[in-house]
């Protein structure tokens, strides 16, 4: 494909008049210009250009939009809101986005690079059956009646807990599927009745602020959902520190969640942290490889590898390595590369310059440390942040490529011998987000599943984050979990009430 920057001219209306609009953050239902009347630049990453400029909040503008959320959350028109009026407002927000969702999914090609349809179906698609999954529930969240007997000396009791909203939220969120993991934020922020400070990534802030303009459509009271679009060293840390923050829930790099989580324990906020990934794939010898290799190759390759639960690193059984490693190369080379809001267009560039060349970095190292590239190694020339689809075959497992989160279109490849050995390759990580199995013998993966250390496990699947099923990670990839009813128990606290009865 010869053409690898965007068209502005195949935008939507919408998706067109939005970028043309001076951008505003959202605070207490308002749309206002930072304290400081800074701005930073939204990159096109398919070629360079600069898209739009958007408001560069502070610590003064966070302060405002906490303390609006604060006072939103003790305002009976929301404090006091019956929980089916909650769902009922919670699909109102669903129905306005879906009518938007070919705009939301060319922002998304224009923000992250993405193809559109994939913004559109993909990540939109999720935004929806989250926000829809999480409407079900207001009106199931419950506490339990407990009989604790007499409980002192001939004290009787009545004893329940209940579930109250968390409180104030600080969502801060990464830049590679910025508005999906943004819903998994508010949706159950908004199901428990909290109030919302959304800090988007300064990499792609365009969407968060698009949800925002649907949100007060929808009818979203003022203060229940705030947008401050910043940096992470101001807008970010100040949204931690904040005292009137009761939660932060974090999505990004480990080594962000980590200072997060320093810093949130000044004030003793409740915390959860979806990190970085390098997730195993494991080939046993009787898998199908021709439902395999498709779906790892999207697995890696779609949305250009920025994606925390992409099976990055790929084990295969030694008696189908080197088939395996050949078809995967045919499946690489085959994908069309291009701009977001070209039609044809299968991967896009990666997010920005500075990532591309974060990258290409590694993939230098991957060379230098012995691995051999089967396939692709290289950036593309010209002003868009492209890189080619990049298969290592053989490094060793001690290798940075093997070892370290990449987050671009980059898989290596190793044998194993048999479940023993790949179970301990599949375990040899920092890191414990997803993981893969692909096989056919039901007793062999039964025995596998409970010995890889990971939040996830899909077997004979590529990764799909259904919003009914908890996304987390163990070891440095996170502490507590997005979306499933699991989701709901960390914006809720839990009272004990001891009545006594006499
Ligand atoms: P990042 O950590 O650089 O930034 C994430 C967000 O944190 C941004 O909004 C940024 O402005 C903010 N931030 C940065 N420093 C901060 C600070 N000191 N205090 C407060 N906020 C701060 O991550 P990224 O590069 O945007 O995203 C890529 C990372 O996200 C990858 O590691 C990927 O695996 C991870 N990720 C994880 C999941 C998951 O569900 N586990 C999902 C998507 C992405």
């Amino acid at each position: 494909m010869n053409v690898m920057a965007n068209d502005l001219s195949r935008l939507v209306p919408g998706a067109r008049g939005f970028l043309e609009r001076e951008h505003r953050l959202l605070i207490g239902g308002e749309w206002v210009r930072s304290a400081s009347s800074e701005t930073f630049e939204v990159i096109d990453p398919s070629s360079g250009q600069v898209l739009t400029k958007v408001p560069r909040g502070n610590a003064d503008d966070i302060d405002r939009a906490v303390k609006a959320a604060h006072a939103a959350l003790n305002d009976p028109a929301w404090r006091d809101m019956q929980p089916s009026d909650r769902e009922r407002l919670m699909h109102r927000f669903a129905d306005v986005i879906e009518a938007h969702a070919e705009e939301l999914g060319q922002m998304e090609a224009l923000d992250v690079g993405m193809p559109s349809l994939i913004g559109q179906f993909g990540e939109v698609g999720n935004v929806l059956a989250t926000l829809r999954y999480m409407a079900g529930w207001p009106t199931k969240i419950h506490g339990q009646t407990l009989d604790i007997g007499e409980a002192l000396p001939e004290k009787r009791y009545f004893s329940y807990t209940r579930r109250e909203p968390v409180g104030v939220v600080g969502a801060i969120v990464p830049w590679n599927v910025p508005l999906m993991i943004a819903m998994w934020k508010i949706a159950p922020a908004l199901a428990t009745g909290c109030t919302i400070v959304l800090k988007p990534s300064e990499v792609t802030p365009l969407g968060a602020l698009r949800l925002g303009e649907l949100a007060i459509e929808a009818g979203i009271p003022p203060g229940v959902l705030n947008i401050v679009t910043g940096f992470g060293a101001d807008a970010g840390t100040a949204l931690v520190a904040h005292p009137l923050v009761d939660k932060i829930s974090f999505t990004g790099s480990v080594a962000t969640g980590k200072a997060i989580n320093k810093l949130a324990t000044d004030t003793m906020k409740n915390v959860t942290l979806e990190l970085g990934g390098k997730s195993p794939v494991l080939v046993l010898d009787d898998a199908n490889l021709k439902k395999a290799v498709p779906a790892i190759a999207r697995g890696i390759f779609g949305n250009t590898g920025q994606v925390c639960v992409a099976g990055s690193r790929l084990y295969v059984q030694r008696g189908i390595y080197e088939q395996a490693v050949e078809m995967l190369s045919k499946q690489a080379r085959s994908l069309k590369m291009g701009p977001g809001l070209h039609p044809e267009s299968q991967i896009g560039p990666l997010v920005s310059a500075q990532h591309r060349e974060k990258v290409m970095g590694y993939i230098k190292a991957g060379l230098e440390q012995g691995a051999q590239a089967v396939t692709g190694g290289h950036a593309i020339e010209g002003p868009g942040y492209y890189v080619e689809p990049t298969i290592f075959a053989n490094p060793s497992q001690e290798s940075k490529v093997v070892q370290e989160e990449i987050f671009g279109p980059v898989i290596t490849a190793i044998p194993f011998d048999d479940l023993e050995h790949g179970a301990a390759l599949a375990n040899d990580s920092i890191y414990g987000l997803a993981s893969y199995v692909w096989g056919t013998d039901i007793q062999k993966i039964h025995q596998i599943i409970p010995r890889i250390r990971a939040g996830s496990v899909f077997v004979n699947s590529e990764p799909f984050p259904h919003p009914a099923m908890p996304l987390g990670g163990t070891k440095q990839s996170g502490i507590g979990k997005d979306l499933g009813e699991e989701a709901l128990n960390h914006y809720t606290e839990l009272k004990s009430v001891m009545i006594g009865l006499n």
